[in-house]
């Protein structure tokens, strides 16, 4: 690449590598500068990706249609079972098929002041370029996104937006995406451009001579420790939520992955940016294990309250208007019940705080559709949200088409993750990181309907063209096979690892350590942050993290399907990853996005940055010690959009 711009960083490491010149021309100049690989010789590249998510199947499935060899592998006993497939509400594209205002250059100002201007312009922008493309490929793929009455495609509002750009099928866009991108997967796992390997866990990296070299794997169902070596490694392994141990991702989303590169080299970045979703479904007992979305398409329709009177008895229906907070439309009324998650969420708990949550614990409130109901009748409703109001009867046992359902904020999404630069690489050469496994477009904070257009933005369109980049100079060199001595290594020491976990043979089970880990995290490094309770929560941890070492139970063997084997590897990082998160929070002595000091904000109690000492990335570099990392910064610079306090009033 030539023409890159002189970023200043406090570590050469952290070249975010954006391209000079006007904002709207950098990817075109990436892309006209790029090295490229001709199509013979791709296949002599090999490439592994891990994760067969959004973002992994989508790259995996391309870059084999470009012709190198893929190499993909997933926990998961099929590809389609990828945490993707959660997915409700929709995707983002800047294709203004509304005619209501929306342009690419507006996605990209609505993700970075979404994000509270700690991204990156030049990923954003490109981000907001490329939407457009992805809804094409999709459409062409046979995905049966929403059409209005005329056959056009149908789009509806998310948070932080004032445009409808977010294209859907019903409550279940992330399923119907992930099957079109698993049937390109499936055609080239024909074709034999992509071996799977299912029921597969990365359990390490391995890098020689400072380039990434392959992965360290262990089959799920036989135990068996293995070598895979490559050349360049794809990590699309999905966020680290469920730290929290309560979150609306699926039980096994976990940050093995991106931990174990960050032990070798790749650097972490905010990973105490963490995104608190404000349309859950409450909690109901301390013994429960998952939280369930209620996806916040709902409240293009459903109207946010909490009754005025803390004691308040009256059910819903029989509350009239005049006692009745709308908080939301109050608070924000050019943004309303669509305020961005961040905002929502911290509005949700102090009013709950407050006293003036609903429901049998007085943990929610209102997310009511009596006024759509009675505007467009049920039918439309039921069209909309169907699927959803189904699943919040089944688990609440309440029917949302006759009381107002009960939501409360939840983890949802990590906008923290592995440092990539512009191409998508860590700061390992030859290790690259895509959808919610990298530190992303996001900033610190995510706005709705966005996590599945990086991800897809990554795999289909970002990474086919920077990875050839970084292999076209490997061509013809050799490089390191599974017979390589740090090989051998990396697989003894995995092997070692997680016999020890077989070896402590204490009285605790895994999930035991993981609900108080959780429980730590969340009350210190959760909603809101201060001080103490970050100092409290990294004194608290280590101490819980050395009775994990001396008193887990692992029962049962290697040799076989061991699910409390899986899960005391997967706490393990979660511990470490834990310490880095309370550690990153409390160094970051501002608010921003998701991240709430509780000592920084203003008058009423929206986020305070300081531009001036925290407008930056933080990397965090692996030292050894969980509790002792490493600090960097990449300064962010916004050369087109004015560092501005967020307003959604
Ligand atoms: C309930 C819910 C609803 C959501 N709705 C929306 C929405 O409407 N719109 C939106 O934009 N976003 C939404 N999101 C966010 C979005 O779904 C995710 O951010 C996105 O799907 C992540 O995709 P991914 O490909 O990066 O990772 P994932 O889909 O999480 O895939 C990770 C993959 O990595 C594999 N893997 C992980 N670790 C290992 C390992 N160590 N070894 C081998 N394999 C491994 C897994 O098997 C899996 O295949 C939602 C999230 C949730 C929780």
């Amino acid at each position: 690449m030539t023409m890159l711009e002189d970023r200043s960083t406090t570590n050469a490491k952290l070249n975010s590598k954006v391209p000079a010149g006007a904002l709207a021309d950098k990817w075109d100049t990436f892309k006209a500068n790029a090295k490229l690989v001709n199509p013979n010789n791709k296949r002599k590249f090999k490439v592994i990706v891990v994760g067969t998510g959004l973002a992994g199947a989508s790259a995996a499935a391309t870059l084999a249609e470009l012709g190198y060899q893929v190499d993909a592998f997933t926990f998961h006993d099929s590809a389609r079972r990828a945490h993707s497939i959660a997915a409700q509400g929709g995707i983002n594209a800047a294709k203004n098929y509304q005619g209501d205002g929306d342009s690419v250059s507006r996605l990209f100002t609505d993700t970075i002041k979404g994000g509270d201007f700690r991204s990156r312009e030049g990923n954003v922008y490109r981000l907001a370029q490329v939407s457009v493309n992805i809804i094409d490929q999709m459409v062409a793929q046979g995905v049966p996104f929403a059409r209005e009455y005329g056959g056009l495609l149908d789009n509806r509002s998310f948070g932080g937006a004032q445009v409808s750009r977010t294209f859907y099928a019903r409550g279940q866009t992330g399923q119907q995406l992930l099957l079109g991108a698993y049937q390109q997967l499936s055609r080239q796992i024909g074709l034999g451009g992509v071996r799977l390997f299912n029921r597969c866990e990365l359990v390490d990296v391995v890098v020689i001579d400072g380039r990434a070299a392959g992965i360290v794997t262990r089959d799920l169902l036989t135990g068996q420790v293995t070598s895979h070596a490559a050349h360049a490694v794809v990590l699309a392994t999905g966020g680290y939520g469920n730290v929290y141990f309560l979150s609306t991702n699926a039980m096994n989303c976990n940050v093995t992955a991106a931990w174990r590169a960050h032990r070798r080299g790749a650097y972490f970045a905010n990973p105490c940016f963490t995104q608190i979703h404000p349309t859950c479904i409450p909690q109901a007992d301390e013994t429960q294990s998952k939280l369930t979305l209620m996806s916040e398409s709902l409240r293009n329709d459903g109207r946010v309250w909490v009754p005025k009177n803390a004691d308040e008895t009256r059910p819903a229906h029989q509350i009239p208007e005049e006692d009745r907070d709308y908080y939301l439309e109050r608070l924000y009324p050019s943004y309303g019940n669509l305020a961005p998650r961040d905002i929502s969420s911290r509005a949700a708990k102090r009013l709950v705080d407050r006293g003036q949550g609903v429901g049998p614990l007085k943990n929610g409130v209102y997310l009511d559709f009596s006024a759509a109901i009675n505007r467009l009748g049920r039918n439309v409703v039921e069209e909309r949200y169907g699927n959803l109001f189904e699943m919040y009867e089944r688990i609440a046992g309440e029917n949302p088409y006759q009381v107002p359902m009960r939501i409360y904020p939840a983890t949802h999404y990590t906008m923290g993750g592995l440092w990539v630069d512009y191409e998508l690489q860590t700061t390992i050469p030859g290790l690259y990181a895509a959808g919610e496994a990298n530190f992303s477009d996001h900033g610190a904070n995510r706005l709705g309907a966005s996590a599945l257009m990086q991800g897809l933005a990554d795999g289909y369109f970002v990474l086919p063209y920077t990875i050839s980049n970084g292999l076209a100079p490997l061509l013809n060199k050799s490089v390191p096979g599974t017979d390589h001595p740090e090989f051998k290594r990396v697989e003894a020491e995995a092997r070692d690892r997680y016999q020890a976990y077989i070896n402590v043979k204490g009285t605790r089970s895994p999930d035991y350590f993981h609900r108080e880990l959780g429980k730590i995290i969340w009350d210190y490094c959760g909603m809101e942050r201060d001080r103490n309770g970050l100092e409290k929560a990294i004194s608290e941890i280590p101490a819980l993290y050395d009775e994990f070492k001396k008193d887990l139970r692992v029962t049962g063997t290697g040799e076989g399907v061991n699910q409390t084997l899986e899960k005391a590897g997967r706490v393990d990082d979660f511990f470490q990853l834990g310490m880095l998160m309370c550690k990153d929070a409390l160094t970051r002595e501002e608010s921003a996005g998701g991240h709430f000091r509780v000592e920084y904000q203003t008058a009423e109690g929206e986020a305070q940055r300081d531009d001036e000492n925290y407008c930056h990335v933080a990397a965090w570099e692996w030292t050894g010690d969980a509790n002792n990392a490493t600090r960097h910064e990449e300064q962010l610079s916004f050369e087109t959009l004015q560092l501005a306090t967020r307003s959604y009033k």
